[in-house]
């Protein structure tokens, strides 16, 4: 994913972007995801600025039930490509690179971009029922009797 500074028109444009990003996130959350969308370009003097929403897709795993499912996420992006390496322009940007001329390759960028808004909790769906914390099986598959042994007191005292 890549922005040609040489070949970008002045003012604004759209830049449409798509690629395989490796996110290097601990286990359980998504190797690398299919990043998509485009950020709207704004090229003047002497910087570069880009931003937008991109969208992010990787295979994680739900907090509850330990499943791995699609999980779809939004990035927000907002990163500025300095061409004039003296100015004093970079205030209020996350993300800033240093490049004058060329192609620029916005990979760890966006990498990190997608890391930052990365959900701090997520579950496969909404009513996903998890795991028995007693004999561990997956409730959205098949139940158990873990419960009821714990809460029903009419089985007590029944001869074995
Ligand atoms: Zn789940
Ligand atoms: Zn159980």
């Amino acid at each position: 994913m890549k922005l040609d500074l040489d070949r970008q028109p002045f003012g604004s444009s759209e830049l449409a972007l798509g690629g395989n990003l490796e996110l290097g996130m601990p286990d359980g959350r998504p190797q690398s995801a299919e990043v998509t969308g485009t950020l709207v370009v704004q090229n003047l003097e002497s910087r570069v600025l880009l931003s937008g929403t991109l969208r992010a897709e990787g295979r994680a795993e739900c907090g509850r039930c330990l499943e791995e499912f699609s999980l779809v996420w939004d990035v927000p992006v907002e990163l500025m490509v300095l061409r004039d390496v003296d100015t004093d322009e970079n205030e209020g940007v996350t993300l800033l690179i240093l490049q004058t001329k060329g192609e620029v390759d916005l990979g760890e960028s966006l990498r990190e971009c997608a890391v930052l808004a990365y959900p701090q909790s997520l579950v496969c769906r909404d009513d996903c029922k998890g795991l028995c914390p007693e004999c561990g099986i997956d409730r959205n598959q098949g139940t158990c009797e873990c419960e009821e042994q714990n809460i029903d007191p009419r089985w007590d005292g029944l001869p074995e």
